[in-house]
C-alpha cells in the first residue's frame, strides 16, 4: 500500500440508494457514476485506489446512504 494514501473509502447502501445523482457531482475526481442494478439506479465508484478519502461525498447525500469505511488490510503475499 503506497504510504500516506488516505484509509477511508465511502460506502454506498445500495439497497437505500436512490439514484438521485447528488453524490456523483460531489466528486472532484468524477469517480461516482450511476448504473443501473436490478432496474434501479445505484451510485457505484469506479476506482477505489483513486479515491483520495476526502469525502466530499458523504454528506452530500440527503439520505445518508453513504458511509466512510475503513479499506480492508492489505493481503498477505
Ligand atoms: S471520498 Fe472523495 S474522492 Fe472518494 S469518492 Fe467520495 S468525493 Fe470522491
Ligand atoms: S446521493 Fe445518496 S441516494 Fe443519491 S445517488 Fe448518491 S448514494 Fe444514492
Amino acid at each position: 500500500m503506497p504510504a500516506g494514501r488516505c484509509e477511508l473509502l465511502p460506502w454506498i447502501d445500495a439497497a437505500r440508494c436512490t439514484g438521485c445523482g447528488w453524490c456523483v457531482a460531489a466528486c472532484p475526481f468524477h469517480l461516482l457514476s450511476l448504473e443501473l442494478k436490478d432496474w434501479r439506479k445505484t451510485s457505484v465508484i469506479s476506482d477505489l485506489d483513486a479515491c483520495t478519502g476526502c469525502r466530499k461525498c458523504e454528506p452530500k447525500c440527503p439520505f445518508n446512504v453513504i458511509s466512510m469505511v475503513h479499506r480492508a488490510p492489505p493481503t498477505a503475499e
